[in-house]
């Protein structure tokens, strides 16, 4: 779409992100949460909702949603109440979902984001905690729909932003950085393909300078980051053309087609839901008392933040490497390992974003994983300080070596692959006379000015030496020798 139209309009967007919670059992039972096992396998008397049963909260639960609630600098309510949220649907057993209506665990809030144009705080309207809803599979031709349980009662939280968010490329940050603190605060996968980790976008557009929020249209089954852009984007522009041909927008929940990029209608909010919410009687409303919030946040870990700063002032790394450090937190772990090993932070840096961390990306592990230890990896950038190696023999030929034999010292296998470079001139000196006596012509162009030549000498030594002269020795010899020869 022409973009003259598109900048008569201001977009409006609002993200809930639902996260499910990483407790062992389910939120009001003891039937485990385990992710892909066989259907109805994890479905007890409670989450089957027998006539009878009693729902039990687990304490887990809340103190996750907590440590959310630290990290995005919430309220936390001290008196919660679970209400119930009334509507049939065949995958939910009891007819209603127990979930936080006017008390949510958290109030208000924001998460920070950086993007190209800086760095800007999202806020949040509220998280709160519920339980996830079984699932629904429909044969593919049409015949059946069966109902898989297991997921009936897994404990989540939402997190609903203000509708504060202007861009897809805003929206897209922010579900990144959400995921990341679910990550390192150690509630929730963040998987998003398995579902742990979704998000619905609630999109809007107004004319510029226009207070009034336009309707809005809420875009569900985005399974990933770039998904959920690309359906802000569609929905932006379809309802800029609707406007522009003078139709109005219907107030809808549409789901997005990761096959064409297009959101498609489910169903129209016109015939307004009641949820006929009120508290659930089954359940007392809970008091958060102040030894309980000071135990929570005495076991909060260190957040991508607060890392972030650590690794610009302590580590003085720019912001761009302390950025990708913080990326996970093994990263960023692994990283700190290594720095306790050695002073050339700079080195670690870049070795942990080049090496190391290419290393992981092909064999699709955290770094967590990585045979190479902080110690051992500290020891090879020692080795490279005092020029017994050089990088690209390090990372090309000792490092591999290092991963394949964790039990290996990096000197031990440097000497083994007989690569130790030699240092100590009596040893290059030879090579580089050698050379210089052997192209007597290139001596005679470099004399006439031909500097350039320089690089096929070094290429001669480095081969002759079998890549073990100390490159910056070589250059100096074979400059002094050139010019005397
Ligand atoms: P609902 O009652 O439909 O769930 P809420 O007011 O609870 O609506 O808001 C749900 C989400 O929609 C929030 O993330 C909020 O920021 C967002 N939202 C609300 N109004 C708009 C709007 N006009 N345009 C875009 N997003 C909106
Ligand atoms: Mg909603």
């Amino acid at each position: 779409m022409d973009n003259s139209i598109l900048n008569k309009y201001k977009a409006v967007i609002g993200l809930e992100v639902h996260c499910q919670l990483l407790t062992l059992s389910k939120i009001y039972s003891a039937d485990s949460t385990a992710y892909g096992s066989p259907p109805n396998t994890n479905v007890g008397v409670i989450s089957l909702a027998h006539p009878g049963t009693l729902p039990r909260l687990n304490k887990r639960v809340v103190e996750l949603a907590i440590r959310m609630g630290f990290a995005c600098n919430s309220e936390i309510s001290r008196h919660q109440i679970f209400d119930r949220k009334n509507y049939f649907y065949p995958d939910l057993p009891k007819g209603y979902q127990i979930t936080q209506d006017r008390t949510p665990v958290c109030k208000e809030g924001f998460v920070a984001i950086t993007t190209k144009s800086g760095r800007k705080n999202i806020e949040l309207q509220k998280i709160h905690i519920e339980e996830d809803a079984g699932k629904s599979m429909h044969q593919e031709n049409g015949s059946a729909t069966q109902v898989d349980f297991n997921r009936a009662g897994v404990p989540l939280i939402e997190i609903v932003t203000k509708p504060v968010i202007s861009t897809a490329e805003d929206a897209g940050a922010f579900l990144s950085e959400v995921r990341k603190l679910v990550r390192y605060l150690d509630i929730c996968d963040g998987n998003m393909e398995e579902g742990s980790l979704r998000c619905d976008a609630n999109v809007s557009v107004m004319p510029m300078g226009s207070t009034v929020l336009g309707r809005k249209v809420e875009v569900k089954n985005m399974n990933s980051v770039r998904n959920v852009q690309k359906a802000i984007e569609y929905e932006i522009e379809r309802q800029v053309t609707l406007l522009e041909r003078g139709e109005g927008i219907l107030s809808e929940t549409r789901t997005f087609n990761a096959g064409d990029g297009k959101t498609y209608g489910m169903r129209t909010k016109e015939e307004l839901n009641d949820y006929r919410y009120f508290p659930d009687p089954d359940l007392s409303p809970l008091e958060v008392s102040d030894e309980w919030l000071a135990q929570i946040r005495s076991g909060m870990p260190a957040l991508p933040e607060q890392l972030f700063q650590k690794f610009v002032a302590e580590y003085s790394l720019s912001a761009y490497d302390a950025g990708v450090l913080t990326e996970t937190k093994e990263l960023a772990s692994y990283f700190e390992q290594v720095c306790r090993h050695t002073r050339n932070f700079k080195a670690a840096s870049n070795w942990v974003m080049g090496p190391v961390k290419s290393y992981l990306n092909d064999q699709g592990i955290l770094a967590n994983k990585c045979p190479v230890s902080g110690q051992a990896l500290a020891d090879l950038i020692g080795l490279i300080d005092k020029g017994q190696i050089n990088f690209s023999t390090a990372s090309q030929k000792v490092f591999p070596e290092m991963i394949l034999n964790p039990a290996m010292e990096p000197i031990v296998i440097a000497r083994e692959l007989n690569l130790l470079q030699e240092s100590d001139l009596d040893s290059i000196l030879p090579i580089v006379e050698e050379v210089i006596k052997e192209f007597p012509l290139k001596v005679e162009e470099f004399r006439n000015g031909k500097r350039g030549i320089m690089r096929m000498f070094m290429g001669e030594v480095m081969k002759r030496s079998k890549g073990k002269a100390d490159p910056k020795i070589a250059t100096e010899l074979l400059e002094k020798k050139l010019i005397e020869s």
